[in-house]
Formats: C-alpha cells, structure tokens, sequence
C-alpha cells in the first residue's frame, strides 16, 4: 500500500461538502444510502456522504492486493454493516472511516469535529482493538472474546470488526497462499465462533463457507456441485411438502413465508466428517422454515406446528421448543422433524420474523427494535441472559437509547495476560507479575526474581494491564519476599506467601528449640514441656512456639530465660521480675511486713485508685490493662505494691483461685485526671481512606491521643488494633460506637 504521509491536513466539513464525486462513487453512495434507507431507524444522509468523501480524500493513492483503490474496502464493510449488520447510521458512518484514523494522517480530533462524538468514539474504539486483534497470543475464542469486551466500550466496535474482517476474506484471492491459509484459520478458529456466541449466524456461515472454500477446495467444490445438481429435485420435494401446509395457512389468513434451507456447506461437510456419512445421506435431511411475518405471535408458531403435524408424522424425541427457553445467544424457535408418508425425514422450524431477525443478525437485531434494558452485568453469560430477557419482554416505549445501554462495563473487574507461549492467564484488576508468577505456578512464584512485560524489565510488583504478555525470570533457590503480601491481590499468591512466612517462622523456631536444648544440656537442668509452657506464658509468651522462635531469631536471650527456669527449678515457682529482691524473705516475715500494712493501709481491703487515701503504690496489668469503669480487683505483691487486674482477666481469676489472701478490693475514684491506655479492635472493609477517616474520629471528635495503630489488610478486609489514652471506659465506649458508624467498618470492640 502507498500513502500520502505529507498529506497531515486538517479537512473541514465545507471541504467534504464541496469535494465533487465521479459519477461511479456518486453510484456507490447511492447504493449505500438505500441499504441504510432499507435497514435503518434514521439516516443521517450529510454524515455518510461526508464520510465517504473524507474516506476516498485520505486514502488518496493507496491501493489493495487486488490493485483496487483502497477506499473501495471501507465503503464495502460500510454495505455490511448497514445491509447484515442493521444496526444505525453511526455504525455505517464510523465504518466507512474504520481504517482512516489508523492508516492515514486525518485525527480522531477531526473526525470529533466533522462527525461528532459517537463516530468519533466508533473509530476510536476500532482503533484501539486493532492490536487486540494483531495480538497473535490470543488462543481461544472465548477469551479472546473477553478480552475484546473488555476493551470494547461499545459492542457496535466489534460488530464493525466484524464486518471487516468478512469483507477482508471475501477478497482474500488476492494475496499469498500463506497469508490467505493464515487468515482463513484465524477466521474459522476466533472470529466464527465469535460470531455464533453473538447470534450472527448468516456472517458466521458467510465466514466459515469462505474460509472452508480457501482451506480444502477440492471437498468444497464436491458439495457445492451436489448441492447444485440435487437443486431441482429438492424443490420440487419442498413444494409437494409444503402444498397442504399452505392451504391451511391460508385458510387461517397467516402472512409467512417458507425457506427451503439448504444448509450451509462447511456444516454439511462437518456433519459428514462427523457422522462419516456420504453427502446424500447429510443432505436429504431436509430443513424447511417456516417464517411469520410481523404482527404473528409465538403463539401462532404453536398453531403452525399444529398444523403441520396434522399432515406428517413428528418424531417427539426431535421437538425443541427454543421459543419458551431460547438458546444462550438469544435464538428462538420451534424445531421438529417429521416423517412423510414415503419416509422422508423433514426437519421444520418455525419462528416468527423477529425470531428470525434475531437469528440471521444476532444481537445487532435489538437495536433495530429498539428495546430498553438494565445496564450490562458483571459476566457474559448474565450478559447474554440479560439480553434473551430483553427478547421476551418487548418494551417498544422505553425511552432509553438502547445503544447506550449496550455499553459494555463486562468484566470491569478482570485483567486478561498472557504467557510468553500464548496461554491466556486470566487475573483480578490491580494484580501484579507477582500475582502473575503464583498464578502460573506456585514454584515460578516462589522463585521469582524479575518480569519482563512485553519485552521490557520491569519489578515484580507493576500492575499488569489487559494484553500484556508477561514473562517471569526465575531463580534457582527460593527467593520469596515476604513483603510481596503487599503487592499481591490473588487469593493463590497470599495463602502461597502467608504459608511460606509460617514455614520460615518453623524453621526459626526449630533452630531455637535446638539452641534451647544444647543450653539445658550445657546447664544440666531438665524441665517437662509442660512446666515449660506454663512458665513461658508466664514470661508472656504467646506460646512455647513462640518462644522458640525468639530464641531462634535472637529476640530473646535464650540465657535469661534458661535463669529463669533453673530459679523455677530451685523455688518450685517463678516470680515476677521486681519481686527477686524479696525472694529470700519466708512468708511469715511478709505476712507481717508487708501484707497486714497494706491491708491497713487500704482502707477496709479497699483500694480508692487515684482517691486520697491511695498513699499505697499500685500498677496496672499490663495484661488487661484496666480503665476507670471497668470492674477491677487488686492483688498485693511480694514487695508490697498493688497490682490492679480487671476481675473478668484470665490471670486475676487465676490468682483469685491460688492467691485469695493476697487478693484486695479495688474502686475508682469519681473522679480521673488521669488517661489510661484502652485499645480497640476495628473490623472492616479495606478502601482508600479508612485509616484517614478513623484517626480523624479519634482526633476530631474526641480529642483522643492515639498511642499506636495496628494495620492488616488483606483480600479487602482491614483489621486494625488502635491503642490510644482515654479517660475512662464511657470514654472508649463513646469512641467504640462512634469508629462503629465510619462507612466500610463492620465490627468494632475493645481489644485486650
Ligand atoms: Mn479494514
């Protein structure tokens, strides 16, 4: 193709107005104007043949395969969009354009400013999934078809896509064998059953007949010439079939008409391949169509059924009633074979001409009977049960532009990738190479060390966007991060993360059981695991595990703790820390020391926090740790200071049971100046902003110093642990119920 690359000119609509047509094109316009005029709702006459103009202006000089000049393809896909397609006048003018914005120098821009918004947002479109369709890593229909949705706003861009490429392989003679093999099973293998899923059946049959007729010649031409020579024969049988039938209808005033289909020849081939049957045992079964022109309902389908079995035997295993459940792409009608009296199979189907609309030009049919719908849903299967909906409640006064409605926002939430072999991945919007590499296999993920998108190194954490091909450099060892649980928004890839976190802590953690054990062989002190559990979580330890753990990561001296257990060993019991200096006194001399004075001390074995009488020292739990309104109990020390638990703390009620003589009462005083530490546990949904909105509450609202705030988040939940001062338990409450009523929390409660 040549091109006319100085040609950057910016054309106005009086140049398109007063550009002179020879008289051939003035033919053309001509003759697409009467399809529109056949097929469409409105023509917006100016704009198609403006279109046209600009279309031949800005293909000026370049030309076809076949030596054609260029913008002959445009007007030709232009005919089938208004003639096959019938969809409206926007589509006819945006496809006479369809190769403009990306061939020639002429701008979206000014397309905008000639044709307007839709036509331009057409090409658009069209443009952009040029590369969709150039992308050679599509393998399967199906996803090759989300992914095209995904990016399609607009159906009708891929309705004009598929105009394209019918006219392309119309003219297909032209070019090389091995382009024309290539694109002929590109065709038959994306693009026609692409075509079924929508309910073109006429372009899918165009596609495949065409495609078949360039792939296998010879079997080809063997069928078409049967089918030529038996169709006399057929007719005539059609005729004598059908002359009773006819009467009847007549008599009844139906308005119909009755299409002897000869199926069409890549499906006859098919059938003989799949039933390894010779052509003449295929062809005579016999289709015959019955078609009621509009007003005729569905229930006069049932009365020609009716009728037609009056006349001819049916087979009922062969009834299908399409009409009360249509065909996932929208297809209705009723399906029977019959047997006549000299025992000829008749396969009859039966629909109305809407019906039959519907199936010859699938979805494309609605927008000619303009009906209304809810917007597009999350799959295409709802999208398609959506439209079927559509079919079977006509809705002729809903205002709404159907177009619009059509406006494609399926699968705003997936991604579709691919691997560097071609495989269609397909991924959650916002997933990584990460997310990428677990997807593929929990190994690749594992060992991930770099990606390369299209061709180019980028990290591990880059968003990955439709159509990218994506490919992972792996490591010869395991080189997860535990950071990437940050970066990742597939399920796989955090539980793979997560378990590998776990792993890695076991392994520190059995490294610090054997450092513990080479140290109380070293120490010669033994110690049963179940002494050792309780002394660990006495040393406030999560679990003997955990412990471990510290020991293995060095967190925690695996020396102090070994002082503790051969003291334990020695007293038979552990003591807090601040007590050791008072270890040696027996437990009369504290009797007398301390215990009775502070029991003097408190008034009546009561203890005012914070009241006058308090000249006792007293310490929170840090365990529990205790707000003025929270029932509380006291317990004496060996050094005399009270410790002050909340009653309902698993360690009091422990005490309580063991310690009671040391147990005091405890009350607040009216009054507090004092803050006390509280924490709360917020639960919610995961979005930007929430930590804003939260600390804003405590800040705004309450007055509240935040001590430390907690975040997790994970697959869009967000768990966080505020620790803040308050005055009080009516305090936390009031800041609990007010955190409870910011949008997106669901739980909120004190934490311990
Ligand atoms: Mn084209």
């Amino acid at each position: 193709m040549t091109m006319d690359v100085d040609r950057g000119q910016y054309w106005t609509v009086d140049e398109l107005d007063q550009a002179e047509l020879c008289t051939a094109d003035q033919a053309r316009v001509k003759e697409l104007l009467a399809l529109c005029h056949a097929h469409l709702e409105s023509v917006n006459e100016k704009n198609i043949v403006n279109a046209f103009k600009l279309s031949k202006l800005s293909h000026e000089g370049a030309t076809r395969a076949s030596g054609e000049p260029f913008y002959l393809h445009p007007f030709e896909v232009a005919k089938i969009v208004a003639e096959d397609l019938a969809i409206d006048d926007v589509s006819v003018t945006a496809a006479l354009l369809h190769d403009t914005v990306e061939d020639t120098s002429v701008t979206v821009e000014n397309v905008r400013t000639i044709f307007g918004d839709s036509v331009a947002h057409l090409i658009d479109g069209v443009t952009k999934i040029e590369g969709v369709f150039a992308n050679r890593h599509a393998k399967q229909a199906e996803a090759f078809m989300k992914m095209l949705l995904s990016m399609a706003d607009d159906i009708r861009v891929v309705l004009i896509k598929f105009a394209d490429r019918l006219h392309n392989i119309r003219t297909l003679q032209h070019l090389s064998r091995e382009k024309q093999l290539k694109i002929a099973s590109e065709t038959l293998d994306l693009y026609a059953p692409l075509a079924h899923r929508f309910g073109l059946f006429k372009i899918k049959n165009e596609y495949e007949d065409l495609c078949f007729k360039l792939l296998d010649p010879n079997s080809y031409n063997f069928i078409a010439r049967k089918l030529k020579e038996k169709k006399e024969a057929r007719e005539q049988f059609i005729g004598e079939f059908m002359t009773p039938v006819e009467t009847e209808l007549g008599k009844l005033n139906f308005d119909f008409e009755i299409k002897g289909r000869p199926k069409h020849i890549y499906s006859i081939y098919r059938k003989m391949q799949q039933q390894q049957k010779p052509f003449e045992e295929i062809y005579d079964l016999f289709a015959i169509r019955i078609i009621l022109e509009d007003p005729h309902t569905k229930e006069d389908c049932w009365r020609v059924y009716s009728i037609i079995t009056d006349w001819y035997t049916p087979i009922p295993k062969r009834f299908r009633d399409f009409i009360s459940v249509p065909k996932a792409n929208g297809y209705q009608s009723l399906h029977t074979t019959v047997i006549t009296k000299t025992g000829q199979r008749v396969e009859v189907q039966i629909r109305t001409r809407r019906m039959d609309e519907i199936a010859e030009r699938g979805l494309a049919a609605h927008w000619r009977y303009k009906e209304g719908g809810a917007a597009g849903s999350a799959t295409l299967d709802k999208f398609v049960n959506w439209v079927r909906d559509v079919l079977d409640t006509p809705r002729p006064d809903a205002a709404t532009d159907f177009v619009k409605d059509f406006q494609l926002n399926l699968y705003q939430d997936e991604i579709y990738v691919f691997t560097p072999g071609g495989d269609l991945i397909t991924l959650p919007r916002g997933a990584t190479c990460i997310d990428f590499a677990f997807e593929i296999h929990s190994e690749i993920g594992e060992r991930a060390m770099s990606a390369k998108v299209n061709g180019k190194m980028v990290p591990l954490r880059q968003k990955l966007k439709i159509g990218d091909q994506v490919e992972i450099v792996t490591s010869s060892k395991v080189n997860l991060n535990p950071d990437w649980i940050d970066d990742v928004v597939t399920h796989k890839a955090i539980a793979r993360i997560r378990q590998f976190v776990r792993h890695q802590r076991r392994v520190i953690a059995d490294n610090g059981r054997e450092i513990w054990e080479k140290r109380l062989d070293k120490g010669k002190v033994e110690i049963s695991d179940q002494d050792l559990m309780k002394l660990s979580s006495q040393m406030g330890f999560k679990s003997l595990q955990d412990m471990f753990y510290q020991i293995g990561n060095e967190s925690y001296s695996v020396d102090k703790i070994f002082k503790k257990v051969r003291d334990y060993k020695s007293r038979g019991r552990l003591e807090e820390e601040e007590t050791s200096l008072l270890q040696n006194l027996d437990e009369q001399e504290f009797q007398q020391t301390y215990l009775t004075k502070a029991r003097e001390t408190v008034d009546k074995r009561s203890l005012v926090i914070d009241g006058d009488l308090s000249n006792i020292r007293y310490h929170f739990a840090n365990c529990c740790n205790p707000i003025p309104g929270d029932e509380v109990m006291g317990f004496i020390s060996r050094n005399g200071d009270v410790k002050i638990h909340r009653s309902a703390c698993k360690n009091a009620i422990h005490l309580m049971n063991t310690d009671s003589e040391r147990v005091i009462e405890v009350h607040w005083a009216a009054a507090s100046a004092s803050q006390f530490l509280g924490a709360i546990k917020v639960i919610g949904e995961d979005r930007v902003g929430l930590v804003n909105d939260i600390t804003d509450v405590l800040s705004k609202s309450f007055k509240t110093n935040m001590k430390s705030i907690n975040v997790n988040s994970d697959s869009g939940m967000f768990e966080g642990i505020l620790t803040l001062y308050v005055n009080g338990r009516d305090h936390l409450q009031e800041i609990i119920d007010k955190l409870a009523r910011v949008p997106g929390v669901k739980t909120t409660m004190r934490y311990e």
